[in-house]
């Protein structure tokens, strides 16, 4: 009777230790205070004053913390913040977020400055695969990985039970595998890559050059975005839904190049969970069944014997929760 009180009373006081979670983007700062169990208690989202600098961005995260902790009675015991960029492991340091303008910006020591609080940093696709294997599709796994597919394309490897940092923590990178030798020229220095084809603004500019080269072929794509250049990924999800035979050659091409790098990515970890998410997953989600479809026929026979692909359970707020989590006191 006495473990069974002492057993309540340890769990209640885990749920109370609430931590910050912050996924800061190139367009959004968003913030939210998490509670022990990865609920989401407070929440607070504004634009990104990126064009200001890293003052402006440090004031507004600021401000967020505040909204967010005003709406209730209680403190939080940590921060944790994802941020789309390279940072440095011990330091918190942004080595590089394009997004942001940034270079060599000592985020973690300002924000534990001003907040008086313990801060970690990390990677934003780092964060949310945490929060998707603390709090999401993957609690209780080992081996998952996380395929986040927007406008760029990233990932996360849980294996054996870690979080896979690799040796200068960029690890998980899996939209800049090459899956075209010499293929389109990617953002970053290679060509070929995954996220040069499947990614949001691969997907955009595939589409640009085949409704501009054939305007006949390109007609409903051009009418739904208002013009050529005009044309997303999400014109081509419109134009798939309704029945647009060159959104339809783009989706389905789109679905290869996705499985081509989910095959290899099954190959090399042998996860027993894929998780699916961002924005190009949410606007065409029968995605994930071609995908699946192919990795299983493709990959081999011990990489999918155990294997579930799912899409994304906490979505787009895999990021604040997982930032969240990072933060917690027996992490530290
Ligand atoms: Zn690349």
């Amino acid at each position: 009777m006495l473990d069974t009180n002492l057993d309540a009373t340890m769990a209640l006081e885990r749920a109370e230790i609430w931590t910050l979670g912050v996924d800061l983007g190139g367009t959004k700062v968003e913030t939210a205070l998490v509670d022990a169990a990865g609920l989401i208690v407070a929440s607070h989202r504004r634009p990104t004053n990126a064009t200001k600098g890293a003052d402006a961005v440090v004031g507004d995260i600021l401000n967020c913390v505040e909204t967010c902790l005003g709406e209730t009675s209680k403190g939080a015991s940590g921060l944790g913040i994802g941020v789309a960029g390279q940072v440095e492991r011990q330091t918190g340091v942004i080595r590089f977020a394009p997004n942001l303008g940034w270079r060599d910006v000592d985020l973690g020591s300002r924000l534990q400055k001003e907040l008086g609080m313990h801060v970690v940093v990390t990677n934003d696709v780092r964060a949310a695969t945490f929060g998707e294997w603390q709090h999401g599709a993957g609690q209780g796994l080992d081996d998952m990985v996380c395929l986040f597919i927007g406008t760029g394309i990233g990932g996360g490897v849980v294996s054996g039970g870690q979080l896979l940092e690799g040796c200068w923590n960029s690890a998980g990178e899996l939209g800049h595998m090459t899956i075209v030798p010499d293929g389109r020229d990617c953002h970053c220095p290679n060509r070929g890559c995954l996220e040069a084809y499947a990614g949001g603004w691969a997907i955009a500019k595939r589409a640009q050059e085949a409704a501009g080269a054939n305007r006949n072929d390109g007609h409903r794509l051009i009418s739904l975005a208002g013009g050529v250049e005009q044309i997303s990924a999400a014109t081509v999800a419109q134009g798939y839904d309704v029945g647009d035979p060159l959104a339809r050659r783009l989706v389905d091409q789109t679905a290869q190049y996705l499985a081509a790098g989910a095959v290899g990515i099954v190959n090399a970890f042998n996860p027993c969970l894929l998780v699916l998410g961002g924005g190009v997953i949410v606007g065409l989600p029968f995605l994930v069944t071609l995908i699946e479809s192919t990795v299983r026929a493709r990959a081999l026979q011990a990489a999918v014997e155990g294997l579930r692909i799912v899409t994304s359970a906490l979505g787009d707020k895999a990021g604040v929760v997982g930032a969240a989590a990072m933060a917690r006191p027996q992490r530290w």
